[in-house]
């Protein structure tokens, strides 16, 4: 067994029921993509658009790609298409847009809210009293081509196991009481993509969805 079959092997025993992998591929040549494809991998997460693209014109066509990272309106166009879920949408603006590629393509793309629950001030997301207000304004239900599936998050970039379960269970509550107060009888709202490869361990506690694990699979990114 290859390194990446062994890695991936060794996560997926973690891995309780209901917790799905995303292999984050992004900056790993298409071969090592393979390489988890082959080891039964089939959910990928990219973050940059024009990698993506180059990518999955090369690569099986069964290959789940969530798009993990921040995403520019100008950049929606060419994922939308194809993008099976867009995990970090920050703005409602976003949102918006995200609707319209999809509705163009004839597609509903799972899109997650990503909270700002980390110490840095530099992480973008809502705020969980923002995102509380752009649910309130209800807007977002006319988004049909672009239904809320979730929230995501990522904790604050420490070795503090104890701060980094604290974002995590911050993002878990606002999740809980969004589900109660805005999706109660909407299954689609379901996903908690938390936990990355310093972290998923800790994230787990709190039930993740899907977990995104790159540089545990695929070792160090070369930039
Ligand atoms: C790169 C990235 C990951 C994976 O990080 P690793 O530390 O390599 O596991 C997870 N989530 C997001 C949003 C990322 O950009």
């Amino acid at each position: 067994m290859g390194r990446i079959a062994q890695e991936l092997d060794e996560i997926r025993r973690e891995l309780p029921e209901g917790t799905r992998l995303v292999a984050v591929s992004k900056f790993h040549p298409t071969e090592a993509v393979r390489e988890a494809y082959e080891a039964g991998q089939r959910i990928f997460g990219e973050s940059h658009a024009q990698e993506l693209d180059a990518k999955r014109k090369e690569l099986p066509a069964d290959i789940e790609w969530h798009f993990i990272g921040h995403l520019q309106t100008n950049k929606v166009k060419y994922i939308a298409p194809y993008v099976s879920m867009i995990h970090a949408v920050d703005s409602f603006k976003l949102l918006q847009e995200i609707n319209k590629r999809a509705a163009e393509n004839n597609r509903h793309i799972p899109c997650l809210l990503e909270l700002h629950v980390a110490e840095e001030v530099t992480k973008y997301g809502f705020t969980t009293e923002a995102c509380d207000r752009m649910l309130a304004a209800g807007e977002w239900q006319q988004l049909v081509n672009a239904p809320i599936a979730g929230i995501m998050c990522m904790a604050s970039n420490t070795d503090d196991e104890q701060r980094i379960r604290e974002d995590f269970k911050k993002a878990h509550d606002f999740f809980n009481y969004a589900k109660e107060t805005y999706f109660k009888n909407d299954e689609r709202f379901c996903e908690r993509s938390y936990g990355m490869t310093h972290d998923y361990r800790i994230a787990l506690k709190e039930q993740p969805t899907l977990v995104r694990i790159g540089t545990k699979i695929f070792g160090e990114r070369v930039y």
